[in-house]
Protein backbone atom coordinates (compact mmCIF):
# COMPACT_ATOMS: atom_id res chain seq x y z
CA UNK A 1 0.00 0.00 0.00
CA UNK A 2 2.46 2.39 1.20
CA UNK A 3 4.78 1.72 -2.10
CA UNK A 4 1.79 2.23 -4.11
CA UNK A 5 1.51 5.74 -2.41
CA UNK A 6 5.08 6.63 -2.93
CA UNK A 7 4.93 5.56 -6.83
CA UNK A 8 1.63 7.62 -7.17
CA UNK A 9 3.63 10.70 -5.32
CA UNK A 10 6.81 10.48 -7.10
CA UNK A 11 4.83 9.93 -10.76
CA UNK A 12 3.10 13.46 -10.36
CA UNK A 13 3.09 14.55 -14.10
CA UNK A 14 5.78 17.68 -12.54
CA UNK A 15 8.43 15.37 -11.63
CA UNK A 16 7.74 13.05 -14.70
CA UNK A 17 8.24 16.04 -16.48
CA UNK A 18 11.80 17.15 -14.77
CA UNK A 19 13.15 13.18 -15.16
CA UNK A 20 12.18 13.47 -18.88
CA UNK A 21 14.00 16.71 -18.89
CA UNK A 22 16.71 15.75 -16.94
CA UNK A 23 17.13 12.96 -19.39
CA UNK A 24 16.49 15.38 -22.61
CA UNK A 25 19.52 17.28 -21.40
CA UNK A 26 21.69 14.51 -20.77
CA UNK A 27 21.20 12.66 -24.45
CA UNK A 28 22.51 16.27 -25.30
CA UNK A 29 25.18 15.94 -23.47
CA UNK A 30 26.53 12.46 -24.33
CA UNK A 31 26.02 13.40 -27.29
CA UNK A 32 28.48 16.77 -27.54
CA UNK A 33 30.74 14.38 -25.60
CA UNK A 34 31.31 11.64 -28.00
CA UNK A 35 32.16 14.12 -30.50
CA UNK A 36 34.74 15.67 -28.53
CA UNK A 37 32.96 18.81 -28.30
CA UNK A 38 34.73 20.64 -25.30
CA UNK A 39 31.88 20.72 -22.46
CA UNK A 40 31.84 23.96 -20.61
CA UNK A 41 31.52 23.87 -16.66
CA UNK A 42 28.36 24.03 -16.02
CA UNK A 43 27.76 21.00 -18.59
CA UNK A 44 30.64 19.21 -17.09
CA UNK A 45 28.70 19.25 -13.49
CA UNK A 46 25.39 18.38 -15.30
CA UNK A 47 27.03 14.98 -16.30
CA UNK A 48 29.53 14.44 -13.11
CA UNK A 49 26.40 14.91 -10.38
CA UNK A 50 23.23 13.99 -12.82
CA UNK A 51 24.04 11.08 -15.16
CA UNK A 52 23.45 7.70 -14.18
CA UNK A 53 26.60 5.61 -13.04
CA UNK A 54 26.62 2.83 -15.95
CA UNK A 55 25.91 5.85 -18.35
CA UNK A 56 28.71 7.85 -17.71
CA UNK A 57 31.26 4.76 -17.60
CA UNK A 58 29.37 4.21 -21.07
CA UNK A 59 30.45 6.88 -22.70
CA UNK A 60 33.83 7.57 -20.98
CA UNK A 61 34.80 3.89 -22.33
CA UNK A 62 33.91 5.15 -25.81
CA UNK A 63 36.26 7.80 -25.73
CA UNK A 64 38.87 5.86 -23.85
CA UNK A 65 38.48 3.80 -27.01
CA UNK A 66 38.73 6.69 -29.22
CA UNK A 67 41.45 7.66 -27.63
CA UNK A 68 43.39 4.50 -27.41
CA UNK A 69 41.50 1.16 -29.07
CA UNK A 70 41.75 -1.79 -28.18
CA UNK A 71 42.65 -3.89 -24.98
CA UNK A 72 45.85 -2.49 -23.80
CA UNK A 73 46.70 -1.01 -20.59
CA UNK A 74 49.68 0.72 -20.08
CA UNK A 75 51.67 0.14 -16.97
CA UNK A 76 55.61 0.97 -16.01
CA UNK A 77 58.68 -0.04 -13.62
CA UNK A 78 60.06 2.46 -11.56
CA UNK A 79 61.33 3.65 -8.41
CA UNK A 80 60.10 6.89 -6.69
CA UNK A 81 63.45 8.26 -4.48
CA UNK A 82 62.86 11.34 -2.12
CA UNK A 83 65.87 13.93 -2.42
CA UNK A 84 64.75 15.21 0.98
CA UNK A 85 62.19 15.54 3.28
CA UNK A 86 62.77 18.71 5.01
CA UNK A 87 60.02 21.22 3.45
CA UNK A 88 59.29 24.17 4.74
CA UNK A 89 55.71 23.82 3.13
CA UNK A 90 53.93 22.10 6.00
CA UNK A 91 51.04 21.15 3.86
CA UNK A 92 48.32 19.83 5.86
CA UNK A 93 47.29 16.99 3.77
CA UNK A 94 51.36 15.83 4.45
CA UNK A 95 52.47 13.39 6.77
CA UNK A 96 55.68 12.82 4.94
CA UNK A 97 57.72 16.51 5.68
CA UNK A 98 60.07 17.32 8.02
CA UNK A 99 61.27 20.61 9.64
CA UNK A 100 65.41 21.16 9.05
CA UNK A 101 66.48 19.94 12.54
CA UNK A 102 64.42 17.04 13.18
CA UNK A 103 65.47 14.01 14.17
CA UNK A 104 64.41 12.00 11.39
CA UNK A 105 65.24 14.71 8.79
CA UNK A 106 67.20 13.40 5.53
CA UNK A 107 69.05 14.74 1.92
CA UNK A 108 69.80 11.47 0.60
CA UNK A 109 73.59 10.61 -0.02
CA UNK A 110 74.77 9.44 -3.06
CA UNK A 111 75.63 5.75 -1.88
CA UNK A 112 71.93 5.36 -1.29
CA UNK A 113 70.88 6.71 -4.59
CA UNK A 114 73.28 4.24 -6.13
CA UNK A 115 72.09 1.01 -4.05
CA UNK A 116 68.34 2.17 -5.03
CA UNK A 117 69.37 2.61 -8.40
CA UNK A 118 70.88 -0.87 -8.52
CA UNK A 119 67.86 -2.44 -6.91
CA UNK A 120 65.67 -0.75 -10.16
CA UNK A 121 67.84 -1.71 -12.34
CA UNK A 122 67.73 -5.39 -11.30
CA UNK A 123 64.21 -5.30 -11.28
CA UNK A 124 64.34 -4.31 -15.10
CA UNK A 125 63.04 -0.67 -14.52
CA UNK A 126 65.56 2.85 -15.30
CA UNK A 127 63.01 5.38 -14.65
CA UNK A 128 63.29 7.31 -10.87
CA UNK A 129 60.50 9.28 -9.67
CA UNK A 130 62.89 12.03 -7.74
CA UNK A 131 60.60 14.18 -5.83
CA UNK A 132 60.96 15.46 -1.95
CA UNK A 133 60.25 18.47 -0.28
CA UNK A 134 61.31 21.79 -0.81
CA UNK A 135 64.42 22.47 1.03
CA UNK A 136 65.25 26.13 2.01
CA UNK A 137 69.33 24.81 1.59
CA UNK A 138 69.21 23.42 -1.78
CA UNK A 139 69.14 25.68 -4.52
CA UNK A 140 69.39 25.04 -7.89
CA UNK A 141 72.68 24.28 -7.98
CA UNK A 142 72.37 20.96 -5.69
CA UNK A 143 69.48 19.80 -8.38
CA UNK A 144 71.89 20.03 -11.70
CA UNK A 145 75.30 18.63 -9.79
CA UNK A 146 72.92 15.99 -8.49
CA UNK A 147 71.06 15.08 -11.92
CA UNK A 148 74.56 15.15 -14.08
CA UNK A 149 75.96 12.82 -11.46
CA UNK A 150 73.01 10.47 -11.70
CA UNK A 151 73.22 10.13 -15.46
CA UNK A 152 76.96 10.23 -15.41
CA UNK A 153 76.94 6.99 -13.38
CA UNK A 154 73.90 5.31 -14.97
CA UNK A 155 73.41 7.01 -18.86
CA UNK A 156 70.09 5.06 -19.42
CA UNK A 157 68.69 6.15 -16.68
CA UNK A 158 65.59 8.70 -16.87
CA UNK A 159 64.81 11.40 -14.38
CA UNK A 160 60.77 11.88 -13.92
CA UNK A 161 61.71 14.53 -11.15
CA UNK A 162 60.43 17.78 -8.74
CA UNK A 163 57.38 19.41 -9.66
CA UNK A 164 55.99 22.60 -10.29
CA UNK A 165 55.94 23.89 -6.61
CA UNK A 166 59.81 22.89 -6.56
CA UNK A 167 60.06 24.34 -10.08
CA UNK A 168 58.63 27.80 -8.55
CA UNK A 169 60.24 26.86 -5.39
CA UNK A 170 64.02 27.00 -7.00
CA UNK A 171 62.92 30.34 -9.33
CA UNK A 172 61.47 32.75 -6.39
CA UNK A 173 65.34 31.21 -4.51
CA UNK A 174 67.77 32.39 -7.05
CA UNK A 175 66.16 35.28 -8.22
CA UNK A 176 65.66 33.69 -11.97
CA UNK A 177 62.33 32.95 -14.37
CA UNK A 178 61.03 29.63 -14.45
CA UNK A 179 62.50 29.57 -17.29
CA UNK A 180 65.98 29.33 -16.74
CA UNK A 181 64.98 27.16 -13.90
CA UNK A 182 63.47 24.46 -16.31
CA UNK A 183 66.71 25.06 -18.63
CA UNK A 184 69.35 24.47 -16.33
CA UNK A 185 67.22 21.46 -15.48
CA UNK A 186 66.77 19.53 -18.70
CA UNK A 187 70.78 20.55 -19.81
CA UNK A 188 71.52 18.77 -16.54
CA UNK A 189 69.71 15.95 -17.30
CA UNK A 190 65.41 16.19 -16.40
CA UNK A 191 63.67 14.01 -18.86
CA UNK A 192 59.94 14.70 -17.67
CA UNK A 193 58.13 16.81 -15.10
CA UNK A 194 55.63 15.34 -12.77
CA UNK A 195 52.39 17.28 -12.59
CA UNK A 196 53.42 16.89 -8.62
CA UNK A 197 51.21 19.79 -6.33
CA UNK A 198 48.39 20.13 -8.26
CA UNK A 199 46.00 19.33 -5.65
CA UNK A 200 43.05 20.88 -6.26
CA UNK A 201 43.78 24.05 -8.80
CA UNK A 202 41.96 26.58 -6.84
CA UNK A 203 43.59 29.11 -4.94
CA UNK A 204 40.24 28.99 -2.18
CA UNK A 205 41.59 25.39 -1.45
CA UNK A 206 45.02 25.74 -1.54
CA UNK A 207 45.16 29.02 0.99
CA UNK A 208 43.65 26.70 3.36
CA UNK A 209 46.04 23.39 2.88
CA UNK A 210 49.48 24.60 1.35
CA UNK A 211 49.45 28.38 1.57
CA UNK A 212 53.57 28.07 1.36
CA UNK A 213 52.85 25.95 -1.87
CA UNK A 214 52.96 27.54 -5.68
CA UNK A 215 49.36 29.21 -6.50
CA UNK A 216 47.33 27.57 -9.33
CA UNK A 217 48.28 29.70 -11.77
CA UNK A 218 52.01 29.10 -10.88
CA UNK A 219 51.57 25.83 -10.93
CA UNK A 220 50.14 25.97 -14.37
CA UNK A 221 52.42 28.60 -15.63
CA UNK A 222 55.39 25.91 -15.09
CA UNK A 223 53.75 23.39 -17.11
CA UNK A 224 52.72 26.27 -19.92
CA UNK A 225 56.76 27.07 -19.98
CA UNK A 226 57.95 23.42 -19.72
CA UNK A 227 55.42 22.74 -23.11
CA UNK A 228 56.91 24.83 -24.70
CA UNK A 229 60.74 23.76 -23.73
CA UNK A 230 58.92 20.50 -25.15
CA UNK A 231 59.69 18.59 -22.41
CA UNK A 232 56.94 15.74 -21.31
CA UNK A 233 54.55 16.59 -18.46
CA UNK A 234 51.42 14.89 -16.61
CA UNK A 235 48.76 16.69 -14.87
CA UNK A 236 47.19 15.41 -11.32
CA UNK A 237 44.67 15.79 -9.18
CA UNK A 238 44.56 14.98 -5.39
CA UNK A 239 40.90 15.30 -4.07
CA UNK A 240 38.35 14.28 -1.29
CA UNK A 241 39.37 16.43 1.63
CA UNK A 242 37.93 20.22 1.41
CA UNK A 243 37.12 21.14 -1.73
CA UNK A 244 33.36 21.23 -4.08
CA UNK A 245 32.68 19.37 -6.81
CA UNK A 246 32.48 22.45 -8.62
CA UNK A 247 36.05 23.33 -7.80
CA UNK A 248 37.15 19.44 -8.70
CA UNK A 249 35.35 20.35 -12.64
CA UNK A 250 37.40 23.66 -12.76
CA UNK A 251 39.95 21.95 -12.10
CA UNK A 252 39.84 20.06 -14.74
CA UNK A 253 38.76 22.45 -17.53
CA UNK A 254 42.27 24.60 -16.73
CA UNK A 255 43.87 21.58 -17.34
CA UNK A 256 42.12 21.24 -20.68
CA UNK A 257 42.85 24.80 -21.54
CA UNK A 258 46.60 24.99 -20.68
CA UNK A 259 46.39 21.38 -23.24
CA UNK A 260 45.20 23.23 -25.61
CA UNK A 261 47.64 25.65 -25.91
CA UNK A 262 50.31 23.92 -26.47
CA UNK A 263 51.40 23.23 -30.35
CA UNK A 264 50.53 19.91 -32.09
CA UNK A 265 54.33 18.39 -31.73
CA UNK A 266 54.87 19.34 -28.13
CA UNK A 267 54.50 16.77 -25.94
CA UNK A 268 52.08 18.68 -23.36
CA UNK A 269 50.62 16.52 -20.93
CA UNK A 270 50.60 13.13 -21.38
CA UNK A 271 48.29 11.76 -18.98
CA UNK A 272 45.83 12.59 -16.21
CA UNK A 273 46.45 10.91 -12.81
CA UNK A 274 43.25 11.68 -10.41
CA UNK A 275 43.82 10.32 -6.63
CA UNK A 276 41.98 10.49 -3.49
CA UNK A 277 43.46 12.03 -0.55
CA UNK A 278 44.98 9.90 2.56
CA UNK A 279 44.11 11.17 6.05
CA UNK A 280 46.13 8.93 7.71
CA UNK A 281 47.96 10.71 10.55
CA UNK A 282 47.81 14.05 8.58
CA UNK A 283 47.72 17.43 10.79
CA UNK A 284 44.55 18.09 8.18
CA UNK A 285 42.66 15.24 10.09
CA UNK A 286 44.43 15.18 13.44
CA UNK A 287 43.94 18.64 14.10
CA UNK A 288 40.83 20.02 12.08
CA UNK A 289 39.17 16.76 11.95
CA UNK A 290 38.99 16.45 8.03
CA UNK A 291 38.70 12.94 6.70
CA UNK A 292 39.11 12.03 3.11
CA UNK A 293 35.72 12.07 1.28
CA UNK A 294 37.19 8.86 -0.80
CA UNK A 295 34.64 5.94 -1.95
CA UNK A 296 34.65 4.13 -4.84
CA UNK A 297 31.69 5.28 -6.53
CA UNK A 298 33.14 8.85 -6.42
CA UNK A 299 36.27 7.60 -7.95
CA UNK A 300 34.80 5.45 -10.78
CA UNK A 301 32.77 8.75 -11.21
CA UNK A 302 35.64 10.86 -11.19
CA UNK A 303 37.76 8.75 -13.26
CA UNK A 304 35.17 8.78 -16.03
CA UNK A 305 33.89 13.22 -16.18
CA UNK A 306 37.88 13.55 -16.73
CA UNK A 307 38.04 11.35 -19.56
CA UNK A 308 35.03 13.15 -20.96
CA UNK A 309 36.08 16.31 -20.33
CA UNK A 310 39.88 16.01 -21.13
CA UNK A 311 39.00 15.94 -24.68
CA UNK A 312 42.71 16.50 -25.68
CA UNK A 313 44.75 14.21 -23.39
CA UNK A 314 45.43 10.85 -24.50
CA UNK A 315 46.15 8.73 -21.32
CA UNK A 316 43.86 8.58 -18.31
CA UNK A 317 45.67 7.10 -15.74
CA UNK A 318 44.09 5.02 -12.38
CA UNK A 319 45.89 5.07 -9.12
CA UNK A 320 45.88 2.01 -8.26
CA UNK A 321 48.50 2.63 -5.06
CA UNK A 322 45.76 4.85 -3.65
CA UNK A 323 42.17 3.44 -4.63
CA UNK A 324 43.68 -0.38 -4.63
CA UNK A 325 42.67 -3.59 -7.01
CA UNK A 326 39.12 -3.82 -7.07
CA UNK A 327 38.57 -0.02 -8.09
CA UNK A 328 41.58 -0.36 -10.20
CA UNK A 329 40.26 -2.77 -12.42
CA UNK A 330 36.81 -1.14 -12.18
CA UNK A 331 38.36 2.31 -13.87
CA UNK A 332 39.34 0.46 -16.92
CA UNK A 333 35.74 0.09 -17.83
CA UNK A 334 35.25 3.85 -16.99
CA UNK A 335 37.75 5.84 -18.96
CA UNK A 336 41.41 5.10 -17.54
CA UNK A 337 43.76 3.16 -20.02
CA UNK A 338 46.38 2.74 -17.33
CA UNK A 339 47.34 1.59 -13.85
CA UNK A 340 50.34 3.62 -13.49
CA UNK A 341 53.38 1.82 -12.00
CA UNK A 342 54.42 -0.54 -9.50
CA UNK A 343 56.30 2.41 -7.97
CA UNK A 344 58.81 0.73 -5.56
CA UNK A 345 59.84 2.64 -2.68
CA UNK A 346 56.83 5.28 -2.21
CA UNK A 347 56.80 7.20 0.80
CA UNK A 348 54.71 10.41 0.40
CA UNK A 349 50.91 8.82 -0.21
CA UNK A 350 51.95 5.78 1.91
CA UNK A 351 53.12 7.87 4.69
CA UNK A 352 49.24 8.91 5.03
CA UNK A 353 47.99 5.72 4.45
CA UNK A 354 48.04 4.23 0.36
CA UNK A 355 48.84 0.69 1.40
CA UNK A 356 48.00 -0.79 -1.70
CA UNK A 357 51.68 -2.86 -3.48
CA UNK A 358 52.11 -4.65 -6.69
CA UNK A 359 54.94 -6.55 -7.86
CA UNK A 360 55.09 -6.32 -11.79
CA UNK A 361 53.77 -9.90 -12.09
CA UNK A 362 51.26 -8.80 -9.56
CA UNK A 363 50.09 -5.41 -11.70
CA UNK A 364 50.26 -7.59 -15.09
CA UNK A 365 47.93 -10.12 -13.79
CA UNK A 366 45.22 -7.22 -12.07
CA UNK A 367 45.21 -5.74 -15.79
CA UNK A 368 44.09 -9.27 -17.34
CA UNK A 369 42.05 -10.48 -14.42
CA UNK A 370 40.21 -7.28 -15.66
CA UNK A 371 40.27 -8.51 -18.69
CA UNK A 372 42.66 -6.31 -20.67
CA UNK A 373 45.65 -6.82 -21.75
CA UNK A 374 49.15 -5.34 -20.19
CA UNK A 375 51.94 -3.40 -22.14
CA UNK A 376 55.09 -2.13 -20.49
CA UNK A 377 55.60 1.47 -21.86
CA UNK A 378 57.75 4.27 -20.74
CA UNK A 379 57.39 7.64 -18.88
CA UNK A 380 56.18 8.75 -22.82
CA UNK A 381 53.69 6.33 -23.25
CA UNK A 382 55.73 4.37 -25.35
CA UNK A 383 55.74 0.58 -25.36
CA UNK A 384 59.09 -1.09 -24.75
S1 LIG B 1 53.19 17.78 0.12
FE1 LIG B 1 55.20 18.29 -0.74
S2 LIG B 1 55.28 20.52 -0.59
FE2 LIG B 1 53.68 19.88 0.81
S3 LIG B 1 54.71 19.62 2.79
FE3 LIG B 1 54.72 17.61 1.79
S4 LIG B 1 56.68 17.52 0.77
FE4 LIG B 1 56.30 19.68 1.23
Amino acid sequence: MNKIIIFRKFFQPGNYLIILFYSMELEKLYDKALKLIPLDEEEGMALYTKAPFEELMFIANRLRQYHNPGKTVGWMIDRNVNITNICFSQCTFCNFCRKKGSQDAYITSLDDYKRKIDELYTLGGNQLLLQGGMNPDLGIGFYTNLFRKLKELYPSLMLHALGPPEIVFLAKKEGTSIHNVLLQLISAGLDSLPGAGAEILSDRVRKIVSPAKATSEEWLEVMRVAHRLNIPTSATMMYGYIETQKERIEHLIKIRNLQDEKNKNQYGFITFIPWPFQDKSTALSKKYGIRSTYNPPDYIRLIAISRIILTNIKHIQASILTVGKETGMLSLYAGADDLGSIMIEENVVSAAGADNRFSANELQSVIKEAGFLPVRRNQKYEKI
